[in-house]
């Protein structure tokens, strides 16, 4: 068999784990979901949304792509299939929270910000970072703009995760969902060597960290 040994392993794992320990969960899942959140999280390896929120089958529901984006609503024709999961997720399975995470070392933030000054970084990268593209700039051209690399990277990944959700405002189904007040839209961002989550302010768009400790 051709399937990747550390794959197989996995599965094992799960057939004589989680599956056996939890089979009755997963014979009632099969009837249908009805998860409360999806989190648009991005594609990146270290960024699982289900490793930080502890999230089982059935939980979450979640879109990954790439540097966490939402596009803002088209009515062009072509594979939206972000707008596709953001449709399902509210008019299909009503979600109440949507979460829009990004993370540090984002490289598809990396991407957005060398595409301002430099060659292409890939046939499909370049334009779906450029959902960035705007926020980016202005950022750029703010003389209070940070010099250091890092700093700059991190107040990339925070405006991106804005961006996002004033892209998704954009969607007549979210702005319906939010008028209505069945839906809510919040910013988070994850730091990985930390393994720290922070929140979005709604109004000043500042990240705090989540504090656990005093719960
Ligand atoms: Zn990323």
């Amino acid at each position: 068999m051709s399937m990747p040994l550390n794959l197989k392993e996995g599965y094992r794992q799960f057939r004589t784990g989680r599956y056996t320990h939890e089979v009755e969960r997963y014979l009632k899942l099969a009837q249908g979901q009805k998860p409360k959140a999806m989190i648009i999280g991005c594609a990146d390896s270290r960024v699982d949304p289900a490793t930080i929120f502890s999230a089982g089958p059935g939980e979450l529901f979640v879109v990954r792509n790439v540097a966490a984006l939402a596009p803002p609503y088209e009515e062009t024709p072509g594979y939206h299939g972000t707008s596709a999961a953001l449709e399902f997720a509210i008019e299909g399975l009503g979600i109440e929270d949507v979460v829009v995470m990004g993370h540090s070392y984002c490289g598809g933030v990396q991407a957005a910000l060398t595409a301002a000054t430099a060659q292409p970084v890939g046939r499909f990268i370049r334009p779906w970072v450029e959902i960035m593209a705007a926020a980016r700039d202005e950022m750029l051209r703010d003389p209070n703009c940070p010099a250091d690399p890092d700093e700059r990277q991190y107040l990339m990944e925070s405006l991106a995760v804005g961006v996002s959700i004033q892209n998704l405002k954009t969607f007549p189904f979210i702005q319906k969902a939010l008028a209505e007040g069945r839906l809510r839209i919040h910013g988070a961002r994850f730091s990985i060597a930390a393994g720290e989550l922070e929140w979005r302010d709604p109004d000043t768009g500042v990240f705090e960290k989540v504090d656990v400790a005093a719960d």
